[in-house]
């Protein structure tokens, strides 16, 4: 991957501070969790409203105190557990299954506290060498956990805000938006700066950068964004009043 331009990286840290000022950074961390119990409510978020995965966490927790007793249980228990996540059929085998592997790699011990004393990338190749974790989710557990290391993770509405602003490539999916992302952010940024990007990113994205519609006339990085701009310059004045 070639590293970031000099006018690229300006142009990240700029959207950095403006949306930084409108959402009031620093924002507080939403978990504080071990991260074992933070890659679980990760897997359980998987297209699942945030209230529906927290319930589903929440209840898995209270039948099954031990990530082992979630690992050892019926299946159908475990299911019926996380019954408010969307699909539970298939996260109850995924998350035991995680579970298993995870006891299997680590002689035994079912922690990811260990990796605490990697470097952020190793902490992620290991957590991505898990069936089926992908770099969103690695990032997750590793920024949003009580680990707080700096890792970056994009979900959509972060992903859709680079690309209208030309941070990354229309054509870049999510899982390699990640690296394109990650290193357009100064090397030596602490977890809470990290932290801070990607929410403020995101919350661009659930508050004026819509899927439809966006939000262009109140937006603090217009100057910045070709996507709002060409809207702007092509919207009739009928249509401005709606932007
Ligand atoms: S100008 Fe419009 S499209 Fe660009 S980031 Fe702002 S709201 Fe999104």
């Amino acid at each position: 991957m070639k590293p970031p331009t000099a006018e690229l990286h300006a142009k990240a840290l700029l959207v950095h501070d403006r949306l930084c000022a409108a959402y009031g950074c620093p924002i507080p961390y939403f978990h504080d969790f071990d991260p074992l119990s933070e890659l679980v409510s990760s897997l359980l978020s998987h297209r699942t409203r945030n209230s529906d995965s927290g319930k589903a966490f929440r209840q898995l927790r209270a039948r099954f105190p031990e990530w082992v007793q979630v690992r050892d249980a019926p299946v159908g228990e475990v299911e019926e557990a996380i019954s408010p996540a969307t699909w539970p059929e298939q996260k109850a085998p995924r998350i035991q299954a995680v579970l298993h592997e995870i006891t299997a790699r680590r002689g035994g011990e079912l922690s990811l506290d260990f990796l605490g004393t990697l470097a952020v990338t190793e902490a992620r190749e290991w957590l991505e060498s898990i069936t089926g974790v992908g770099p969103k989710t690695s990032a997750a557990v590793l920024l949003f956990s009580r680990l707080r290391m700096p890792a970056l993770p994009v979900d959509s509405h972060h992903h859709r805000v680079a690309q209208r602003l030309a941070l990354i490539p229309a054509n870049v999916a999510v899982g390699p938006a990640h690296r394109l992302l990650e290193a357009q952010l100064p090397q030596d940024w602490n977890a809470q700066q990290v932290y801070d990007n990607h929410e403020a990113l995101m919350l661009h994205g659930q508050r004026c950068c819509f899927y439809q519609s966006p939000a262009c006339h109140r937006c603090p990085v217009l100057d910045l964004c070709p996507y709002g701009q060409r809207r702007v310059a092509t919207s009739s004045p009928a249509d401005l009043t709606l932007l």
